[in-house]
Parts: C-alpha cells; structure tokens; sequence
C-alpha cells in the first residue's frame, strides 16, 4: 500500500518536525493533539521553522506554502483514518501511549500501518496493546527532526517484513538515512551514547581531567562535534539518569550503573540548561 497521508499524534517537538519533513517531502499530514492550542502552536512551530530555511536559501515562499497547505491540524482522532501509516509521537508515558494506541487500533482500518516515535518503550510491549502487531514499528526520529538525517526503524518482534519496507520506504522518501534495529532498550544509538555520556561523569568525578578537556578530547580524538559532558547538559542530567537506570533494571547488568556524581548533580537540581546550571553554568 503506498503511504500518501501520513498521520501524526502529538503536535509537540517531535510531533510537528516530523510534520515538517513529511510536508516538505510532498507528503499529505494530519497532526493530532489533544487540545487545540497544541496544535496551533505545533503549526506555528512548522511554519517559523520553514521561514529560517527561506532565510538560509534552503526553500522557497513558495515551496513553504506548498507544505503548509499539506499539513492539517486537527483535535479530532477520526481524522487520522485517511492515512495510511498514523504515527505516536505523544508525550512518553507509558500508560498514555498503551491507551492511545488501543484507541487508534480500533479507529484505523486494519492495513494501515502504526508507529511510535518513543525513545525508551518497548516495541514489541506497545505493538501487543493493539491487534495488528505485525503492522506495528518504531520510527524513532531524532531532534530536531527536519535537520537530523537518522531514522531508527525498531523491529517489533512479531513486525512484518511488509511493514519494514513499507516504512524504510518512506523515511528515505524524506530525505532520511534509516537503520534498521531491532527492539532492546535503548535501540542501538542511545544505547551507546548514554553510558558514554555516564563514564564521562566517572571520568570527571575520578578528578582525571576537568569537564572542559574532557569534553575537548572528546571532540578533537573523536571528531564529536560536542563533547559528552556539554551533551548531557543539552540532554537534561535527569534524563540520563533516569536511562541509565532503565538499563540497570532491564538488563539486570552493573555495567549500567549510574555515576554517584550524576546522581548527585540531579538530587541538587543542577539538570543542565534547562536549569541554566549542570555540568557548565549558563
Ligand atoms: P512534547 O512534550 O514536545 O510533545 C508531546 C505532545 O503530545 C504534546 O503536544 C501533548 O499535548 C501531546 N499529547 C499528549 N497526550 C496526547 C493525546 N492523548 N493525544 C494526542 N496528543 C497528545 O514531546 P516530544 O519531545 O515531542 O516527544 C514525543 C515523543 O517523541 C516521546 O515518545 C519522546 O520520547 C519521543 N522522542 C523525543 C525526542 C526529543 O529529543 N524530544 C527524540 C526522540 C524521540
């Protein structure tokens, strides 16, 4: 079935950038929120993120319009049944996307597709809360969408081979370089990056180096563009933390365990720049 309207719940961070890279890939939207102020700001949020790209010559007024006109908001979940593929980007709570996803399933018809766009549940426990399992998958786009050229596609563990394609497809339609994963915690790139982010704090807490060569080394022997302490700060020290800790639990493994100073540094309410203190002081 070839994806001609894709619809997206949550009209949030993630919710419109994927709105954005749809529409501007000539792809049909329809952006669901629950209250109508979310979803004014949400196209708002689209329509000044295409302006910055008329400023840096990346687009056309006219090719903004163009998307724009392709985009609709919407409160109403019964829009979502002209897409073919209806994707979960709604806040991450466990208890909200199951009773989300149960609606939609009954909503939608049975050949269309569902994804969520979730960074830490899994895949296969998500694709269980509905009745079509195998056209079930994890789209998990990165921040800030329109910029970010990786999609990780998370197979479920009943998700079909069909359902796969059908959504590597399109993600490459969007200008995207999808990786195929299958479902663990974490995926395959958070679960890499956050306990590099985590030995950092050991590093820093063993008084091996200060955060700023620690960081420096990081970008000049790695060619990371910045360093894992500055990361953190930009990540929020409290979401670290608390994936960390998932990983503890799930894999039942001390490797995971999170640095004390991390722990520390939350506990005193130093998140990073949401907090204008973390690691570095803003
Ligand atoms: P956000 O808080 O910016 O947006 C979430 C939106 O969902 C809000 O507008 C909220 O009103 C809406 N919402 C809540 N309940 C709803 C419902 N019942 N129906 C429709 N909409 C509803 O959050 P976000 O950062 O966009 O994150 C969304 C998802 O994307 C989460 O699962 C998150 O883990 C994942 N994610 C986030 C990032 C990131 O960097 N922010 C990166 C990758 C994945």
């Amino acid at each position: 079935m070839a994806i001609q309207t894709v619809g997206i719940i949550g009209a949030g961070t993630m919710g419109n950038g994927i709105a954005q890279a749809c529409a501007v890939a000539g792809v049909n939207v329809v952006m669901v929120d629950i209250a109508q102020a979310a979803v004014d700001k949400g196209m708002a949020t689209v329509a000044s993120s295409l302006d910055r790209l008329i400023k840096k010559e990346k687009l056309t007024a006219a090719q903004k319009d163009a998307a724009l006109a392709l985009i609709k908001g919407s409160t109403d979940y019964a829009e979502l049944k002209s897409a073919q593929l209806v994707i979960e980007a709604a806040t991450e709570n466990e208890a909200l996307k199951f009773k989300i996803l149960k609606q939609v399933d009954e909503l939608l018809a049975p050949d269309v597709i569902i994804a969520s766009n979730t960074s830490s549940i899994s895949i296969t426990q998500l694709a269980a809360a509905t009745s079509r399992p195998e056209r079930f998958i994890g789209m998990h786009f990165f921040n800030p969408v329109p910029m970010m050229a990786l999609v990780e596609i998370i197979r479920g563990y009943l998700t079909s081979d069909e359902t796969h394609d059908a959504v590597k497809a399109l993600a490459v339609r969007l200008g995207k370089s999808p990786i195929t994963v299958k479902n663990a915690p974490g995926f395959v790139v958070n679960r890499i990056l956050v306990p590099m982010i985590n030995e950092a704090f050991f590093v820093l807490a063993e008084g091996l180096a200060t955060a700023e060569d620690i960081d420096d080394g990081m970008k000049l022997g790695c060619n990371q563009p910045i360093g894992p302490l500055a990361l953190a700060d930009m990540i929020g020290l409290d979401v670290c933390l608390a994936v960390m800790e998932v990983y503890l639990a799930q894999f039942g493994d001390s490797k995971y365990r999170p640095c004390p100073l991390l722990k520390e540094m939350v506990a005193a309410g130093q998140l990073g720049r949401k907090t204008k203190r973390g690691v570095y002081a803003y």
